[in-house]
């Protein structure tokens, strides 16, 4: 194992190298050209902490790197305007790793180049073995997705507590819509003796009744979703599916459950207002 101190890479990163051409000398990576290039423009990205392997980067590492591999393409495209690149990274002495810094090959393509990258004609695993292999990567996937910055966790919780703040908004607003309507409507139900007035008086306290239960309950969800991703649970990353942490089988719809509108912020709001309704139709069929 090369250390750090013998590190042909770290020695650009820490600028001991002084012969080494570099592209872009950042806070997380750095960007040069390697000493024999196989393309014209053929660049280097490399993390400026000394890890070996790929899979042993940080999440974070691993965000920048893929952004400085991003930017470092374009750069090359537009400043050499080749036909095509290729981005390789190599891990591990029989995938053809030479030095143990992890690092990215971003190579500028012309049809003419001297560059030779073969794929093998046949396939190594056939349907069947694929599916097997397919679930073995699965079933590990789950652990790997827990594995998420608190940085990352901490924003993912407030895009999902302002969805909580729009639902609880949506739902005070719908109760001060329906206070104007419901005293113009039964009003004049009263004053004129319409009964088609004061039903239409009673359909909007339902309609906003079902929309604010409906509310209610988006609002619920999003706070087990926020639950879950507060414990660390298996959600995916900035994932807003509030289905991800209801029990399986749970349908998602904008029908709210019985619960929803038995709550207290339903049900004593709307029950008395829809009574009074059905008080005022009643005292005026009897009259
Ligand atoms: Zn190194
Ligand atoms: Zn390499």
């Amino acid at each position: 194992m090369v250390s750090a101190a013998a590190c042909p890479f770290c020695a650009i990163v820490t600028g001991d190298d002084a012969d080494a051409r570099v592209v872009y000398r950042g806070q997380q990576v750095t960007v040069f050209f390697p000493l024999e290039p196989a393309t014209r423009g053929h660049t280097l990205v490399v993390p400026n902490r000394h890890v070996a392997d790929l899979t042993d980067l940080t999440a974070a590492e691993s965000r920048d790197l893929g952004e400085a591999v991003h930017r470092t393409a374009r750069a090359v495209r537009a400043a050499l305007s080749p036909e095509g690149l290729n981005v390789i990274q190599s891990t591990g002495a029989v995938a053809t790793q030479s030095v143990p810094h992890v690092h990215f090959h971003v190579v500028p393509r012309w049809s003419d180049d001297r560059m030779t990258l073969r794929w093998p004609a046949e396939a190594a695993e056939d349907g069947p073995a694929q599916d097997r292999t397919l679930s073995a990567i699965q079933a590990v996937l789950p652990a790997e997705a827990g594995v998420v910055s608190t940085e990352d966790r901490r924003q993912h919780l407030s895009f999902i507590q302002a969805v909580i703040t729009r639902m609880s908004q949506a739902s005070s607003s719908s109760k001060s819509w329906l206070l104007p309507i419901v005293t113009l409507t039964f009003g004049y139900a009263i004053t004129h003796k319409s009964i088609v007035v004061a039903l239409l008086g009673c359909l909007a306290v339902l309609v906003f009744g079902v929309l604010d239960a409906n509310y209610l309950k988006q609002e619920r969800a999003f706070r087990k979703l926020y639950d879950e991703v507060a414990a660390g649970h298996a959600v995916p990353p900035f994932s807003m599916n509030p289905a991800l942490a209801s029990p399986a089988g749970t349908k998602v719809n904008y029908w709210p459950d019985w619960p929803d509108v038995r709550s207290w912020a339903v049900a004593p709001v709307y029950g008395p207002l829809l009574l009074a309704g059905v008080g005022i139709i009643v005292w005026l069929i009897c009259r």
